[in-house]
Protein backbone atom coordinates (compact mmCIF):
# COMPACT_ATOMS: atom_id res chain seq x y z
CA UNK A 1 0.00 0.00 0.00
CA UNK A 2 1.20 3.94 -0.69
CA UNK A 3 0.21 6.06 1.88
CA UNK A 4 0.22 10.09 0.87
CA UNK A 5 0.20 13.10 3.14
CA UNK A 6 -0.79 16.86 1.88
CA UNK A 7 0.26 19.04 4.60
CA UNK A 8 0.49 22.80 4.94
CA UNK A 9 3.00 23.76 6.81
CA UNK A 10 4.17 27.13 8.61
CA UNK A 11 0.37 27.61 9.07
CA UNK A 12 0.36 30.88 11.72
CA UNK A 13 2.98 32.69 9.56
CA UNK A 14 1.00 32.19 6.44
CA UNK A 15 -2.59 33.04 8.01
CA UNK A 16 -0.24 36.26 9.76
CA UNK A 17 0.84 38.02 6.24
CA UNK A 18 -2.14 39.96 6.47
CA UNK A 19 -2.20 43.11 8.65
CA UNK A 20 -5.96 43.36 8.78
CA UNK A 21 -8.15 40.71 10.50
CA UNK A 22 -10.26 40.10 7.49
CA UNK A 23 -7.49 38.90 5.98
CA UNK A 24 -6.54 36.61 8.43
CA UNK A 25 -10.22 35.23 8.55
CA UNK A 26 -10.11 35.03 4.72
CA UNK A 27 -7.11 32.72 5.40
CA UNK A 28 -8.86 30.78 7.77
CA UNK A 29 -11.58 30.35 5.34
CA UNK A 30 -9.75 29.37 2.20
CA UNK A 31 -7.81 26.82 4.44
CA UNK A 32 -10.73 25.08 5.43
CA UNK A 33 -12.06 25.00 1.71
CA UNK A 34 -9.48 22.96 0.23
CA UNK A 35 -8.21 20.69 2.82
CA UNK A 36 -11.31 19.63 4.35
CA UNK A 37 -12.61 16.13 3.92
CA UNK A 38 -15.80 16.46 6.50
CA UNK A 39 -18.32 16.99 3.24
CA UNK A 40 -19.27 20.44 5.32
CA UNK A 41 -16.90 22.05 2.14
CA UNK A 42 -18.64 19.60 -0.22
CA UNK A 43 -22.14 21.02 0.67
CA UNK A 44 -21.76 24.45 -0.12
CA UNK A 45 -23.34 25.17 -3.82
CA UNK A 46 -19.75 25.01 -6.42
CA UNK A 47 -21.56 28.65 -7.69
CA UNK A 48 -20.51 30.35 -4.06
CA UNK A 49 -17.32 28.44 -3.42
CA UNK A 50 -15.94 28.92 -6.82
CA UNK A 51 -13.21 26.57 -5.61
CA UNK A 52 -12.72 22.15 -5.75
CA UNK A 53 -13.22 20.40 -2.65
CA UNK A 54 -10.64 17.47 -1.61
CA UNK A 55 -13.34 15.05 -2.47
CA UNK A 56 -14.47 16.29 -5.85
CA UNK A 57 -10.77 15.92 -6.99
CA UNK A 58 -10.55 12.62 -5.50
CA UNK A 59 -13.44 11.23 -7.08
CA UNK A 60 -11.16 11.90 -10.81
CA UNK A 61 -8.91 9.52 -8.92
CA UNK A 62 -10.39 6.24 -9.00
CA UNK A 63 -8.15 4.12 -6.82
CA UNK A 64 -7.09 6.54 -4.29
CA UNK A 65 -9.30 6.66 -0.93
CA UNK A 66 -8.61 8.37 2.15
CA UNK A 67 -6.74 7.19 4.94
CA UNK A 68 -9.32 6.32 8.34
CA UNK A 69 -6.36 5.38 10.14
CA UNK A 70 -4.28 8.55 10.29
CA UNK A 71 -4.92 11.75 13.10
CA UNK A 72 -7.35 14.35 11.90
CA UNK A 73 -4.99 17.26 11.89
CA UNK A 74 -6.18 20.02 10.01
CA UNK A 75 -4.51 21.51 7.09
CA UNK A 76 -3.48 17.83 6.38
CA UNK A 77 -5.22 15.51 3.84
CA UNK A 78 -4.56 11.73 4.35
CA UNK A 79 -4.66 9.52 1.48
CA UNK A 80 -3.54 5.67 0.55
CA UNK A 81 -3.87 3.40 -2.62
CA UNK A 82 -2.76 0.37 -3.97
CA UNK A 83 -0.85 2.12 -7.01
CA UNK A 84 1.89 4.50 -6.70
CA UNK A 85 1.47 6.55 -9.45
CA UNK A 86 -2.29 6.85 -8.67
CA UNK A 87 -1.68 7.96 -5.13
CA UNK A 88 0.86 10.62 -6.19
CA UNK A 89 -1.31 12.14 -8.67
CA UNK A 90 -4.16 12.76 -6.59
CA UNK A 91 -1.76 14.13 -4.00
CA UNK A 92 -0.29 16.27 -6.68
CA UNK A 93 -3.13 17.96 -7.36
CA UNK A 94 -4.61 18.95 -4.30
CA UNK A 95 -1.64 20.37 -3.52
CA UNK A 96 -2.03 22.57 -6.90
CA UNK A 97 -5.07 23.03 -5.64
CA UNK A 98 -3.97 25.10 -2.68
CA UNK A 99 -1.12 26.42 -4.63
CA UNK A 100 -3.12 27.99 -6.97
CA UNK A 101 -5.79 29.66 -4.43
CA UNK A 102 -3.09 30.76 -1.81
CA UNK A 103 0.13 30.74 -3.35
CA UNK A 104 1.42 31.99 -0.49
CA UNK A 105 0.91 28.92 1.50
CA UNK A 106 4.00 26.05 2.45
CA UNK A 107 2.74 22.75 0.68
CA UNK A 108 4.10 19.19 1.27
CA UNK A 109 3.67 15.73 -0.11
CA UNK A 110 5.06 13.38 1.97
CA UNK A 111 4.43 9.34 0.06
CA UNK A 112 5.79 5.98 2.21
CA UNK A 113 4.81 2.29 0.73
CA UNK A 114 4.10 0.20 3.61
CA UNK A 115 1.91 -3.26 4.49
CA UNK A 116 0.00 -1.09 6.93
CA UNK A 117 -0.48 2.50 8.16
CA UNK A 118 1.26 1.52 11.55
CA UNK A 119 4.30 0.41 9.03
CA UNK A 120 4.85 4.20 8.35
CA UNK A 121 5.10 4.76 11.74
CA UNK A 122 7.59 2.54 12.53
CA UNK A 123 9.37 4.00 9.40
CA UNK A 124 8.72 7.59 10.46
CA UNK A 125 10.41 6.91 14.02
CA UNK A 126 13.41 5.14 12.44
CA UNK A 127 13.78 8.56 10.63
CA UNK A 128 13.88 6.30 7.19
CA UNK A 129 13.87 9.02 4.24
CA UNK A 130 9.59 9.53 3.50
CA UNK A 131 9.52 10.65 -0.74
CA UNK A 132 8.93 14.45 0.10
CA UNK A 133 7.86 17.15 -2.51
CA UNK A 134 7.82 20.67 -1.43
CA UNK A 135 5.67 23.15 -2.88
CA UNK A 136 7.18 26.57 -1.28
CA UNK A 137 5.44 29.70 -0.68
CA UNK A 138 6.05 31.17 -4.27
CA UNK A 139 4.91 34.44 -5.32
CA UNK A 140 6.21 35.41 -8.80
CA UNK A 141 8.11 38.46 -8.88
CA UNK A 142 7.71 41.66 -11.51
CA UNK A 143 10.15 44.57 -11.07
CA UNK A 144 8.42 47.54 -11.02
CA UNK A 145 5.42 46.02 -9.67
CA UNK A 146 2.88 47.60 -7.24
CA UNK A 147 3.24 45.91 -3.75
CA UNK A 148 0.27 44.46 -2.39
CA UNK A 149 -1.30 46.50 -0.16
CA UNK A 150 -2.45 44.45 2.29
CA UNK A 151 0.81 41.89 2.34
CA UNK A 152 3.34 44.11 1.17
CA UNK A 153 5.36 40.93 0.90
CA UNK A 154 3.98 40.07 -2.67
CA UNK A 155 3.18 41.58 -5.62
CA UNK A 156 -0.06 42.92 -6.49
CA UNK A 157 -2.04 41.32 -9.40
CA UNK A 158 -5.28 43.07 -9.51
CA UNK A 159 -7.49 45.60 -8.02
CA UNK A 160 -10.18 44.54 -5.83
CA UNK A 161 -12.81 46.45 -3.18
CA UNK A 162 -13.03 45.04 0.52
CA UNK A 163 -15.19 47.44 2.84
CA UNK A 164 -15.72 50.35 0.27
CA UNK A 165 -11.78 50.94 -0.57
CA UNK A 166 -10.03 49.97 -3.26
CA UNK A 167 -7.13 47.93 -3.05
CA UNK A 168 -4.18 46.14 -5.18
CA UNK A 169 -4.08 43.20 -3.93
CA UNK A 170 -1.71 39.72 -4.78
CA UNK A 171 -3.40 36.40 -5.85
CA UNK A 172 -3.12 35.16 -2.14
CA UNK A 173 -4.60 38.03 -0.26
CA UNK A 174 -7.12 38.48 -3.22
CA UNK A 175 -8.46 35.18 -2.05
CA UNK A 176 -8.88 36.15 1.59
CA UNK A 177 -11.01 38.82 0.38
CA UNK A 178 -14.96 38.81 1.86
CA UNK A 179 -17.02 37.16 -0.74
CA UNK A 180 -19.95 35.31 -1.17
CA UNK A 181 -17.83 32.03 0.26
CA UNK A 182 -17.37 33.55 3.23
CA UNK A 183 -20.20 34.33 4.51
CA UNK A 184 -22.11 30.88 3.18
CA UNK A 185 -19.35 29.01 4.68
CA UNK A 186 -20.86 30.80 7.94
CA UNK A 187 -24.17 30.04 7.26
CA UNK A 188 -23.14 26.03 6.26
CA UNK A 189 -25.93 24.66 8.09
CA UNK A 190 -22.89 22.27 9.97
CA UNK A 191 -20.65 23.53 11.81
CA UNK A 192 -16.75 22.28 11.04
CA UNK A 193 -14.81 20.61 13.36
CA UNK A 194 -12.14 22.03 11.74
CA UNK A 195 -9.43 24.01 14.06
CA UNK A 196 -9.33 27.07 11.03
CA UNK A 197 -13.28 27.08 11.93
CA UNK A 198 -13.16 27.78 15.99
CA UNK A 199 -14.34 31.01 15.86
CA UNK A 200 -17.34 30.38 13.87
CA UNK A 201 -17.92 27.35 16.51
CA UNK A 202 -17.62 29.78 19.63
CA UNK A 203 -20.12 31.95 17.65
CA UNK A 204 -22.84 29.00 17.59
CA UNK A 205 -21.77 27.23 20.57
CA UNK A 206 -22.32 30.72 22.81
CA UNK A 207 -25.39 31.77 20.81
CA UNK A 208 -23.57 35.46 19.99
CA UNK A 209 -22.49 37.39 16.91
CA UNK A 210 -19.30 37.92 15.24
CA UNK A 211 -17.02 41.31 16.16
CA UNK A 212 -16.48 42.83 13.42
CA UNK A 213 -12.85 44.07 13.76
CA UNK A 214 -10.30 44.73 16.08
CA UNK A 215 -11.53 48.61 16.81
CA UNK A 216 -14.61 47.08 17.98
CA UNK A 217 -13.27 44.22 20.02
CA UNK A 218 -10.90 47.06 21.32
CA UNK A 219 -14.05 49.29 22.65
CA UNK A 220 -15.98 46.25 24.13
CA UNK A 221 -12.77 46.67 26.74
CA UNK A 222 -14.31 50.48 27.44
CA UNK A 223 -14.48 50.22 31.02
CA UNK A 224 -17.06 52.66 33.14
CA UNK A 225 -16.09 55.78 34.63
CA UNK A 226 -14.67 55.23 38.10
CA UNK A 227 -13.55 51.73 37.41
CA UNK A 228 -10.95 52.99 34.71
CA UNK A 229 -7.48 52.33 36.07
CA UNK A 230 -6.15 54.75 33.26
CA UNK A 231 -7.87 57.06 31.23
CA UNK A 232 -8.28 55.20 27.95
CA UNK A 233 -9.48 51.67 27.65
CA UNK A 234 -11.26 51.39 24.56
CA UNK A 235 -8.29 51.10 21.93
CA UNK A 236 -6.09 48.24 22.96
CA UNK A 237 -6.44 44.70 22.27
CA UNK A 238 -4.70 41.67 23.46
CA UNK A 239 -3.15 38.65 21.23
CA UNK A 240 -2.47 35.66 23.35
CA UNK A 241 -0.84 32.70 21.72
CA UNK A 242 -0.97 29.45 24.23
CA UNK A 243 0.19 25.80 23.24
CA UNK A 244 0.75 22.74 25.26
CA UNK A 245 4.06 21.20 26.90
CA UNK A 246 4.88 18.26 27.16
CA UNK A 247 2.99 16.88 23.91
CA UNK A 248 6.74 15.21 22.15
CA UNK A 249 7.21 13.00 24.72
CA UNK A 250 3.70 12.31 24.90
CA UNK A 251 2.92 11.23 21.17
CA UNK A 252 6.61 9.06 20.82
CA UNK A 253 5.28 7.29 24.02
CA UNK A 254 1.55 6.65 22.40
CA UNK A 255 3.24 6.13 18.61
CA UNK A 256 5.39 3.11 20.56
CA UNK A 257 2.18 2.18 21.78
CA UNK A 258 0.62 2.46 18.12
CA UNK A 259 3.55 0.04 16.54
CA UNK A 260 3.50 -2.31 19.65
CA UNK A 261 -0.60 -3.20 19.40
CA UNK A 262 -0.67 -2.33 15.46
CA UNK A 263 -3.25 -0.16 15.60
CA UNK A 264 -3.52 3.86 16.00
CA UNK A 265 -7.04 3.57 17.83
CA UNK A 266 -5.44 4.81 21.26
CA UNK A 267 -2.89 7.20 19.12
CA UNK A 268 -6.37 9.24 17.58
CA UNK A 269 -8.37 8.80 20.87
CA UNK A 270 -5.55 10.88 23.07
CA UNK A 271 -5.21 13.36 20.33
CA UNK A 272 -8.93 13.85 19.95
CA UNK A 273 -9.27 14.61 23.67
CA UNK A 274 -6.48 16.83 23.99
CA UNK A 275 -8.04 19.10 21.34
CA UNK A 276 -11.46 18.90 22.55
CA UNK A 277 -9.91 19.74 25.94
CA UNK A 278 -7.98 23.10 24.59
CA UNK A 279 -11.45 23.84 22.76
CA UNK A 280 -13.20 23.66 26.42
CA UNK A 281 -10.50 25.48 28.02
CA UNK A 282 -10.72 28.41 25.37
CA UNK A 283 -14.64 28.46 25.53
CA UNK A 284 -14.63 28.53 29.34
CA UNK A 285 -12.32 31.58 29.01
CA UNK A 286 -14.19 33.59 26.51
CA UNK A 287 -17.48 33.09 28.54
CA UNK A 288 -15.98 33.69 31.99
CA UNK A 289 -14.87 37.33 30.39
CA UNK A 290 -17.85 38.21 28.39
CA UNK A 291 -20.48 41.34 30.15
CA UNK A 292 -23.71 40.79 28.50
CA UNK A 293 -24.40 44.30 29.98
CA UNK A 294 -21.62 45.68 27.62
CA UNK A 295 -21.08 43.60 25.04
CA UNK A 296 -25.15 42.96 23.56
CA UNK A 297 -24.90 39.53 21.98
CA UNK A 298 -21.63 40.28 20.36
CA UNK A 299 -18.79 37.75 21.42
CA UNK A 300 -15.79 39.54 22.64
CA UNK A 301 -12.74 37.73 21.61
CA UNK A 302 -11.35 36.43 17.91
CA UNK A 303 -10.28 33.24 18.15
CA UNK A 304 -8.17 32.84 15.56
CA UNK A 305 -6.73 29.24 15.36
CA UNK A 306 -7.36 26.00 17.71
CA UNK A 307 -4.24 23.30 16.65
CA UNK A 308 -4.31 20.40 18.51
CA UNK A 309 -3.19 22.03 21.39
CA UNK A 310 -2.49 25.07 20.46
CA UNK A 311 -4.36 28.21 20.62
CA UNK A 312 -4.40 31.86 19.29
CA UNK A 313 -6.98 34.63 20.53
CA UNK A 314 -7.56 37.93 20.72
CA UNK A 315 -9.67 39.57 23.71
CA UNK A 316 -10.14 43.64 24.78
CA UNK A 317 -6.65 44.26 26.63
CA UNK A 318 -8.79 44.84 29.71
CA UNK A 319 -10.08 41.34 29.93
CA UNK A 320 -6.86 39.87 28.77
CA UNK A 321 -5.45 38.78 32.47
CA UNK A 322 -8.82 36.87 33.82
CA UNK A 323 -8.91 35.41 30.22
CA UNK A 324 -5.56 33.66 30.35
CA UNK A 325 -6.57 32.86 34.37
CA UNK A 326 -9.58 31.33 33.44
CA UNK A 327 -7.76 29.19 30.37
CA UNK A 328 -5.06 28.45 32.47
CA UNK A 329 -7.26 27.06 35.60
CA UNK A 330 -9.52 25.73 33.48
CA UNK A 331 -6.62 23.43 31.22
CA UNK A 332 -4.92 22.06 34.41
CA UNK A 333 -8.57 20.91 35.78
CA UNK A 334 -9.51 19.38 32.44
CA UNK A 335 -6.12 17.58 32.28
CA UNK A 336 -6.22 16.11 35.61
CA UNK A 337 -9.71 14.60 35.10
CA UNK A 338 -8.20 13.36 31.74
CA UNK A 339 -8.56 9.26 32.34
CA UNK A 340 -5.14 8.50 29.69
CA UNK A 341 -1.73 7.83 30.84
CA UNK A 342 0.33 11.20 30.37
CA UNK A 343 -2.29 13.81 30.49
CA UNK A 344 -1.17 14.95 34.13
CA UNK A 345 2.74 15.80 32.24
CA UNK A 346 0.74 17.96 29.95
CA UNK A 347 1.12 21.87 30.82
CA UNK A 348 0.53 24.84 28.99
CA UNK A 349 2.93 28.34 28.09
CA UNK A 350 1.22 31.42 26.74
CA UNK A 351 2.53 34.57 25.16
CA UNK A 352 0.96 37.09 25.34
CA UNK A 353 0.66 40.62 22.95
CA UNK A 354 -1.08 44.03 24.30
CA UNK A 355 -1.35 46.57 22.40
CA UNK A 356 -2.88 49.26 19.95
CA UNK A 357 -5.74 48.09 17.52
CA UNK A 358 -4.05 49.12 14.67
CA UNK A 359 -1.31 46.80 15.77
CA UNK A 360 -0.52 44.67 12.17
CA UNK A 361 -2.37 41.20 13.28
CA UNK A 362 0.96 39.73 11.83
CA UNK A 363 3.19 41.78 14.39
CA UNK A 364 0.81 40.62 16.33
CA UNK A 365 1.36 36.87 16.25
CA UNK A 366 5.12 37.08 15.52
CA UNK A 367 5.95 38.72 18.50
CA UNK A 368 2.91 36.63 20.64
CA UNK A 369 5.51 33.36 19.20
CA UNK A 370 8.55 34.80 20.39
CA UNK A 371 7.45 35.17 23.86
CA UNK A 372 5.05 32.26 24.04
CA UNK A 373 8.93 30.32 23.35
CA UNK A 374 10.26 32.08 26.55
CA UNK A 375 7.63 30.95 28.39
CA UNK A 376 8.46 27.44 27.62
CA UNK A 377 12.51 27.79 27.36
CA UNK A 378 11.80 28.86 30.82
CA UNK A 379 10.73 25.56 31.95
CA UNK A 380 12.43 23.60 29.84
CA UNK A 381 9.00 22.98 28.60
CA UNK A 382 7.20 21.24 31.94
CA UNK A 383 5.61 24.25 33.60
CA UNK A 384 1.90 26.28 33.47
CA UNK A 385 4.08 29.80 32.47
CA UNK A 386 3.30 33.00 30.34
CA UNK A 387 5.44 35.77 29.04
CA UNK A 388 4.03 39.18 27.88
CA UNK A 389 4.89 42.70 26.18
CA UNK A 390 2.67 45.90 26.77
CA UNK A 391 3.58 47.21 22.86
CA UNK A 392 2.53 50.67 24.05
CA UNK A 393 4.56 51.12 27.51
CA UNK A 394 7.45 48.50 26.45
CA UNK A 395 7.99 48.51 22.86
CA UNK A 396 8.39 45.63 20.65
CA UNK A 397 11.46 43.49 21.84
CA UNK A 398 10.47 40.94 24.25
CA UNK A 399 12.83 40.73 27.34
CA UNK A 400 13.64 37.94 29.43
CA UNK A 401 10.16 38.11 31.82
CA UNK A 402 8.59 34.99 32.47
CA UNK A 403 5.82 34.10 35.46
CA UNK A 404 4.75 30.78 36.56
CA UNK A 405 0.46 30.19 37.31
CA UNK A 406 1.99 29.77 41.20
CA UNK A 407 2.90 33.40 40.97
CA UNK A 408 -0.36 34.64 41.24
CA UNK A 409 -0.66 34.98 44.47
CA UNK A 410 1.99 37.35 44.97
CA UNK A 411 0.87 39.31 42.43
CA UNK A 412 -2.40 39.50 43.50
CA UNK A 413 -0.91 40.52 47.14
CA UNK A 414 1.27 43.40 45.49
CA UNK A 415 -1.45 44.30 43.26
CA UNK A 416 -3.61 44.95 46.08
CA UNK A 417 -1.55 47.01 48.10
CA UNK A 418 0.04 48.99 44.93
CA UNK A 419 -4.00 50.53 44.53
CA UNK A 420 -3.26 52.36 47.70
CA UNK A 421 -0.45 54.50 45.98
CA UNK A 422 -0.77 58.05 45.60
CA UNK A 423 -4.25 59.44 46.42
CA UNK A 424 -7.27 57.49 44.96
CA UNK A 425 -7.79 59.62 41.53
CA UNK A 426 -3.97 59.69 40.63
CA UNK A 427 -3.44 56.30 41.25
CA UNK A 428 -2.50 55.64 37.61
CA UNK A 429 0.25 58.64 38.04
CA UNK A 430 1.57 57.62 41.12
CA UNK A 431 2.19 54.05 39.83
CA UNK A 432 3.41 55.53 36.23
CA UNK A 433 5.71 57.27 38.86
CA UNK A 434 7.02 54.22 40.66
CA UNK A 435 7.60 52.21 37.67
CA UNK A 436 10.44 54.74 36.04
CA UNK A 437 12.46 55.44 38.98
CA UNK A 438 12.11 51.27 39.43
CA UNK A 439 13.30 50.96 35.86
CA UNK A 440 16.48 53.29 36.61
CA UNK A 441 19.42 51.08 35.57
CA UNK A 442 21.86 53.15 38.11
CA UNK A 443 21.21 50.44 41.23
CA UNK A 444 22.38 53.44 43.86
CA UNK A 445 20.78 55.96 41.95
CA UNK A 446 17.63 53.75 42.33
CA UNK A 447 17.71 53.13 45.81
CA UNK A 448 18.24 56.78 46.68
CA UNK A 449 15.11 57.54 44.78
CA UNK A 450 13.28 55.02 45.95
CA UNK A 451 14.02 56.02 49.95
CA UNK A 452 12.31 59.58 48.95
CA UNK A 453 9.81 58.08 47.27
CA UNK A 454 8.95 55.67 50.33
CA UNK A 455 8.85 59.08 52.38
CA UNK A 456 6.79 61.14 50.21
CA UNK A 457 4.47 59.16 48.33
CA UNK A 458 1.18 58.06 50.14
CA UNK A 459 1.35 53.87 49.86
CA UNK A 460 5.14 53.78 48.60
CA UNK A 461 6.08 52.74 51.67
CA UNK A 462 4.29 49.39 52.45
CA UNK A 463 4.09 48.21 49.05
CA UNK A 464 8.04 48.78 49.04
CA UNK A 465 8.19 47.01 52.26
CA UNK A 466 6.12 43.98 50.81
CA UNK A 467 7.88 43.90 47.36
CA UNK A 468 11.32 44.15 48.59
CA UNK A 469 11.58 43.35 52.69
CA UNK A 470 10.91 44.66 55.68
CA UNK A 471 14.75 46.14 55.93
CA UNK A 472 15.48 46.94 52.46
CA UNK A 473 16.46 50.61 52.93
CA UNK A 474 19.84 49.04 54.34
CA UNK A 475 20.82 47.98 51.30
CA UNK A 476 20.72 48.34 47.29
CA UNK A 477 17.57 47.90 45.22
CA UNK A 478 18.83 45.24 42.74
CA UNK A 479 16.78 43.85 39.47
CA UNK A 480 15.90 40.99 41.69
CA UNK A 481 14.28 43.06 44.07
CA UNK A 482 12.53 45.18 41.24
CA UNK A 483 11.04 42.36 38.87
CA UNK A 484 7.84 41.25 40.74
CA UNK A 485 6.71 44.61 41.28
CA UNK A 486 7.57 45.83 38.14
CA UNK A 487 5.29 42.59 36.76
CA UNK A 488 2.76 43.39 38.94
CA UNK A 489 2.51 46.99 37.98
CA UNK A 490 2.72 46.21 34.46
CA UNK A 491 -0.31 44.14 34.94
CA UNK A 492 -1.93 47.01 36.58
CA UNK A 493 -2.34 48.98 33.45
CA UNK A 494 -4.69 46.95 31.63
CA UNK A 495 -6.32 45.13 34.76
CA UNK A 496 -10.00 46.34 35.26
ZN1 LIG B 1 -0.86 40.18 -0.41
Amino acid sequence: MFYAAVGIKQIQAHLARSRHLWGRRGASDMLFYLTDVSGVADGIQRSDRNLWTVTEILSTHPGVALNPDAADTDGVVQLMSADRAKVEAAAREIAINVKLHLPAATVETSIREAATFVDTLRAERDAQPADNRAYPSSVIEFPLAHHCDECSSAMASGRITVREQQLRLCRDCASRAPGPRNVTLQRARETPVSGFMVEQRMLRDLKLNQVEDFKQLAKLGRLPEGHAPRTSTDNHIATIFADGNGLGALFDHLREDAIEKGNTGHLLDVSKRIKNATEDGLKAAIRSTLSPERDGAIMAAIPHILGGDDVLVSVPATRVWPFLRAFMTTMKDKLSDEAFEGAGSISFSAGVVICHQAFPIGDQVELAENLLRRAKKQVYGDGWTFAWQDVTNEGTSPGDRVLAMEDWPRLDELIHTAKNLGEERKGNTARATVRSELRIPDIETRSLRLRHLADRLGGAKDLFDLAFGNSWREGNVTDAHTSDLLAALSIMRWLA
